[in-house]
């Protein structure tokens, strides 16, 4: 069985006896051993970073950027395997796990190239013979802490803008699927990397996670979790009044006007709901449809969600994979009975059948009411909940009533409500006739308990970089 360790400062070190099992959810069998950092091992992997930092800093950006290239060439070079890997450990169809391993690649270029772009600032003074300059300077050692649902792609999303920036970093991946950061990890040992510039620290969150956020030594700590993780990450941070870069959960609210395209809409919401299993921060987790094109959407979509095929995405050729553990399945079994308890009606689905892993199937429920708990707590399972609106104000009041923030869609042909709807739908991110992804060079934040600060883009790399002003003053009289 493969084992892994924690990777310290250039090379992996040895491990202190404890490891974590991570199991396959497709067929629930132990697939790798991954050592446990101490919490002494999580401190000398912040150590190693801010040793590491200030040479790393000084390196001219283009040069940051470099190193950035050969890790996203490695990647590509090894795409086969590290997709084998990320399948096997969190359950995705092949199709997503190719696209994960080559956007992450994409996505370190694409940073990568953002060398020769940032830029400081020269600002007027008022004083007669001053300069002031603004400069964009690295904030110091990055904490990343990393979810399981999209494991690879979130060590780019981390790693790319903090490094090409002069930080160094120490990335914890989730104990579900930490098997592909090591995969990446030992990419990185290949590499022309400095030691110390990316370490990677396996455990939990109440320790490993919670010194990323609190060690004095951290100078920002970016979490892409849960919000009750958010919370403790803040609460922790706050100690050393350092800065927090959110992306929590969502609960994407997809509203089908009259005049859309219902095929459209269809195709859209359920390759989104069932994206991943149903485990996407921003895939559509309730829909909110106008009562003139309710029944046609409704039964269009519970044949289209009936047809959704899920199994071992490594043995088969499935629409849909396991969820990525027995809580999973447990949640959303929970979730569903408490809908039907409310008045909810099980169109398709709902029942586990197989549970040779942790399957559930494509599920939908109606006659729910936007305040049931279906309506407005994340699900992270491929449920969706379908509610009628009359107006297009009572659509955008409810999509807006919710503690997420993240993603909502909307559905429409008409360029009167498409423009109303992106001022007043109250959501970091908006498709109109689309669903997710979004793009590399965009901004994903969240509204709300969805987040704060975010990624991708410029404003994505800016999150990484502190401001430095300095005030130059010169003399004309003795020249
Ligand atoms: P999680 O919150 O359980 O875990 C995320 C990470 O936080 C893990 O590495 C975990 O060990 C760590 N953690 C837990 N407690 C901590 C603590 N006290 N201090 C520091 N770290 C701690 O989330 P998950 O189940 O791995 O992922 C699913 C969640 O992530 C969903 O809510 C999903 O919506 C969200 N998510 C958001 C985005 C986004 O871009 N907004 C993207 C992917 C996933």
């Amino acid at each position: 069985m493969q084992v892994y360790h924690n990777f310290i400062d250039g090379r992996f070190v040895p491990d202190n006896g404890e490891f974590i099992s991570v199991i396959n959810p497709a067929t629930k069998e132990v697939i790798s051993q991954v050592a446990t950092a101490s919490l002494e091992q999580t401190k000398e992997a912040i150590m190693a970073a801010k040793k590491a930092q200030k040479s790393w800093e000084a390196l001219p950006a283009i040069a940051r950027a470099n190193h950035l290239r050969e890790l996203a060439n490695l990647i590509r070079a090894n795409a086969k395997h590290l997709t084998d890997v990320l399948m096997a450990e969190q359950g995705k169809v092949r199709a997503l796990a190719q696209i994960e391993i080559n956007f992450t690649a994409d996505y370190i270029d694409y940073t990568a190239e953002w060398a020769r772009r940032y830029e400081g600032e020269i600002i007027q003074s008022d004083r007669p013979n001053e300069n002031i300059y603004l400069y964009r300077t690295a904030i110091g050692v990055v904490g990343g802490i990393l979810p399981w649902n999209f494991p690879f792609f979130l060590i780019a999303r981390k790693l790319a803008p903090a490094l090409l920036t002069g930080n160094t970093i120490v990335i914890k991946p989730s104990s579900q699927t930490p098997n592909n950061a090591f995969e990446f990890a030992k990419l990185v040992e290949k590499s022309s990397l400095p030691n110390g510039v990316f370490n990677l620290v396996a455990g939990s969150g109440a320790i490993v996670g919670n010194e990323l956020s609190s060690n004095e030594n951290i100078g920002i700590v970016s979490l892409t979790g849960s919000v009750d993780a958010g919370v403790k990450v803040m609460q922790a941070a706050a100690k050393n009044i350092i800065k927090v870069s959110l992306e929590l959960g969502g609960k994407a609210p997809a509203i089908v006007c009259k005049d859309a395209d219902i095929d459209l809409a269809v195709r859209a919401i359920k390759a989104s709901r069932i994206c991943n299993n149903g485990q996407v921060c921003n895939c559509a987790e309730r829909a909110y449809v106008h009562k003139d094109v309710y029944d046609e959407f409704v039964d269009k979509f519970v044949k289209e969600m009936s047809k959704v095929t899920f199994g071992n995405t490594l043995k088969g050729d499935f629409d849909m994979g396991p969820l990525v553990n027995a809580d999973g399945v447990a949640n959303a079994k929970a979730m569903l009975e408490r809908a039907v308890s409310a008045g909810g009606v099980v169109e398709c689905g709902g029942k586990v059948t197989d549970d040779s892993g942790f399957y559930f199937p494509a599920t939908v429920v109606t006659g729910v009411k936007h305040s049931d708990e279906i309506m407005q707590k994340e699900i992270f399972a491929p449920i969706l909940p379908i509610a009628k609106f009359e107006t297009l104000d009572e659509a955008i009041d409810m999509a807006n009533d919710c503690e997420y923030g993240l993603t909502s869609s909307i559905y429409t042909q008409n360029l009167d409500i498409a423009m109303r709807a992106s001022k007043e739908i109250k959501f970091g991110e908006t498709y109109i006739n689309r669903e997710n992804f979004e793009a590399m060079q965009g901004f994903h934040a969240g509204f709300r308990k969805s987040g704060i600060g975010g990624a991708d883009g410029k404003h994505g790399l800016y999150e990484y970089l502190a401001t430095h002003v300095v005030y130059l003053q010169y003399n004309t009289n003795k020249q």
